[in-house]
């Protein structure tokens, strides 16, 4: 799960991580209140999305007055913010966040996540923060710095020292500062059960203070029950809809950018039937493991999904019967196609449990399916109803 960078500003602080002060604002009204809430002279407005690289799509925009704060609220509130990270139709803008101007001397990044090859924590820290780090890890990785964490020892202080070193804080004001940023970061990491933290840049000010201007905080889904708080923070607009019903059902799926539907049981099998899709020269619309133990109601939610993107004009039903029933599928695809009704092409492979039954009832159904034996023969008529 991903959060906003406000939000995760507030987790941070509660590790007394420095932030600038700031506020959220849903409308152009609230910006301006939050700013003169704010005082000074100058302001940032920021657009909050779940992607990074909004400063250079125009989504960050510094304000010398309240009327600039009102101009650039006005633009930036309701765009459609297109950056590196939310691909070419970009992101609707629907919160602003409003910040303290910050009298930026030198942009660091730092960065934080688990590397999987070591199974470890990588803690990664660079002189080239600011807003093009992804090209200083391609083109001159030598500048980023890293240091692993012993999962038993945890992160020493010796470590969060030898960063500061590495990122020109050696000065003892700012290596107490830093050092203090990083163990913050790395106790949230840790109490929150992130996946992934990410400060593009850490500042040093012009009076040398320390300061984390950008936040990006993602956690591990599987232990978002001990988090209700983080629970509390997630946007829905920032997902896709598809998959946020899937989730409501306990469904695993993935929404992808080709044109056959699969409905599948096993996140291996469905990876398979992904693959073999390739193989014959067709595009997978989704990854979807409708799982072991499902009913036929998610069973029909599931086709529903699927059917319900335009993008779809083929579906692969490819089901391998173990403890998730033939007959159990077949109902509920009947289901579903008797309410949403189906206007592509259905190819449908069953084996396993309850095969022969389900089959059956395919066939009495009167819908017009294109019923297969192996999953090569499956995927081969799919490729053939799109066309492909
Ligand atoms: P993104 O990474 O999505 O582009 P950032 O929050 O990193 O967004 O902002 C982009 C740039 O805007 C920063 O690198 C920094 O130069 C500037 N910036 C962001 N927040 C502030 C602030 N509070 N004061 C001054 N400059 C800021
Ligand atoms: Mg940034």
């Amino acid at each position: 799960m991903k959060v906003h960078e406000y939000q995760g500003k507030e987790i941070l602080r509660k590790f007394g991580v420095t932030t600038p002060d700031g506020r959220v604002a849903f409308t152009v009204d609230e910006a301006v209140a939050a700013a003169e809430e704010l005082g000074g002279s100058i302001w940032v407005v920021k657009a909050q999305i779940h992607a990074g690289g909004r400063g250079k799509g125009g989504g960050v925009k510094l304000a010398r007055s309240i009327e600039e704060v009102r101009e650039h609220s006005e633009a930036i509130l309701g765009m459609q913010l297109v950056t590196h990270q939310t691909g070419p139709g970009g992101q609707k803008v629907r919160r602003l966040y409003i910040e303290e101007g910050c009298d930026i001397a030198r942009e660091l990044y730092v960065g934080m996540l688990l590397d999987r090859a070591n199974g470890r924590l990588v803690v990664m820290a660079s002189t080239e923060g600011g807003m093009d780090i992804e090209k200083v890890a391609e083109e001159t990785p030598e500048l980023i710095h890293k240091v692993w964490i012993d999962p038993a020892v945890g992160f020493g202080d010796y470590q969060a020292r030898q960063l500061c070193f590495a990122l020109g804080l050696s000065e003892k004001k700012q290596l107490r500062a830093a050092s203090k940023f990083l163990r913050g970061l790395y106790d949230a990491y840790m109490q929150y059960d992130c996946s992934l933290a990410e400060i593009n840049p850490l500042v040093v000010t012009g009076s040398g203070d320390v300061i984390c201007l950008d936040a990006k905080l993602n956690f591990d889904d599987n232990a978002l029950y001990r988090h209700p708080d983080v629970v509390a923070m997630r946007d829905l607009d920032e997902e896709d809809p598809s998959e946020v019903e899937a989730g409501e059902y306990g469904l695993s799926f993935i929404k992808l950018d080709g044109n056959i539907g699969c409905l599948v049981n096993g996140a291996g099998l469905a990876m398979a039937t992904m693959d073999t899709i390739k193989l014959f020269g067709g595009d997978p619309a989704n990854f979807l493991d409708v799982g072991g133990g499902a009913t036929a109601e998610k069973v029909a939610a599931a086709f529903g999904i699927i059917t319900s993107d335009p993008a779809v004009k083929a579906i692969f039903v490819n089901i391998f019967g173990g403890i998730m029933k033939c007959d159990v599928i077949a109902e509920g695809v009947i289901t579903a196609v008797k309410t949403t009704g189906l206007e592509v092409p259905l190819v449908v492979r069953l084996q396993g449990t309850n095969a022969v039954q389900g089959k059956a009832m395919l066939a009495e159904s009167g819908l017009n399916i294109i019923a297969v034996e192996t999953m090569a023969d499956g995927a081969k008529a799919a490729v053939a109803a799109v066309g492909a």
